[in-house]
């Protein structure tokens, strides 16, 4: 009986196993349909100037209208994009897509920067480099509207070497482009590489945040080490995952430069967003 318990444990598995993979294949053929019909969309998030208040830049963020199932996070289909060219396909749409919002604001404010996520592949394959600079050299050559472009620490581990030789390709292409590690301390990185890299920006991973102002001092020492060593290289940082006003003081007084998260504003729809912006870029919600 156990045996045939087993077995069918076993049968049992294979087919949730076939399942999920004819899920994924179906929800692919989805998402590259979906691309084609123009239901990716994006939802910017200020980010503001902890000095000045005013808000200093937007992160554009990837959604997916999707017919039946609704608004998608990337969550539910970039880990699925990734595992193709289709991510390249995505962040390129993205990178279009954000300048031609954003040129309005750019207009009226002189220029105005936006930040884009990049993924693994966009960098590290070298025909996709070659056609990411293409379309960073269309889109991004002329100011108003300035380019940083974000990357997880871990994608820039994966290979370090790589990632210095590519980023200073960007570089030249993009003057003024700036680059900015994502979600820094949740990965391990050696601060070694962190020197040869040519990094303007950390952006504080949001779990540091979330410990802050616990019994544990030990999210708040990292946070100031974090800025210790950025200051040290030249670097900016950016606190993100704000959610309270409590949390916006304390990195503020830890010295972080800028911020961003939900006490400031969700991501949100351009429309949206600039309704709630006044003549001085202040938000008409934020402290
Ligand atoms: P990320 O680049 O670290 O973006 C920050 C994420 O945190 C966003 O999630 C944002 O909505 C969320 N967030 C912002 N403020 C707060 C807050 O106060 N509290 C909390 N709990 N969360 C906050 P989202 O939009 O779901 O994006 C998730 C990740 O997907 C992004 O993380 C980024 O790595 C990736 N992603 C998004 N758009 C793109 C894209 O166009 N291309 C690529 N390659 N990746 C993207
Ligand atoms: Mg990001
Ligand atoms: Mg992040
Ligand atoms: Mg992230």
């Amino acid at each position: 009986a156990a045996k045939a318990a087993g077995k069918n444990r076993f049968a049992f598995y294979d087919q949730s196993m076939t399942d999920h993979a004819r899920n994924m294949l179906h929800l692919r053929h989805e998402l590259v349909q979906g691309i084609q019909e123009g239901q990716l969309l994006l939802h910017f998030q200020p980010r503001v100037d902890l000095r000045s208040r005013r808000v200093c830049g937007m992160e554009a963020l990837v959604r997916w209208q999707h017919p039946e199932r609704g608004l998608l996070m990337p969550g539910m289909f970039l880990p699925l994009a990734e595992r193709s060219d289709l991510i390249c396909l995505i962040d390129h749409w993205v990178l279009e897509t954000a300048r031609k919002e954003m040129l309005p604001l750019a207009e009226f404010m002189g220029s105005i920067r936006i930040a884009v996520n990049l993924s693994a592949r966009d960098l590290y394959d070298s025909e996709h480099l070659d056609h990411l600079l293409s379309i960073l050299k269309q889109n991004f050559s002329h100011g108003g509207v300035l380019l940083e472009l974000e990357i997880t620490e871990s994608t820039l581990m994966q290979d370090v070497d790589a990632a210095i030789a590519q980023l200073h390709r960007i570089k030249q292409v993009i003057p003024g482009v700036r680059i900015a590690i994502d979600d820094f301390g949740s990965g391990y990185s050696s601060l070694n590489y962190l020197r040869r890299l040519p990094i303007d920006i950390l952006k504080i991973d949001q779990s540091f945040i979330r410990d802050l102002g616990g019994e544990n001092p030990s999210a708040e020492a990292i946070i100031r080490s974090i800025i210790e060593l950025a200051r040290n290289l030249g670097m900016r940082v950016v606190a993100e995952g704000i959610e309270t006003e409590s949390e916006a003081l304390l990195v503020q007084g830890l010295g972080c430069d800028e911020a961003q998260g939900y006490f400031y504003s969700q991501p949100v729809p351009m429309d949206e967003l600039i309704g709630r912006l006044d003549r001085n870029l202040t938000l008409s919600q934020a402290i």
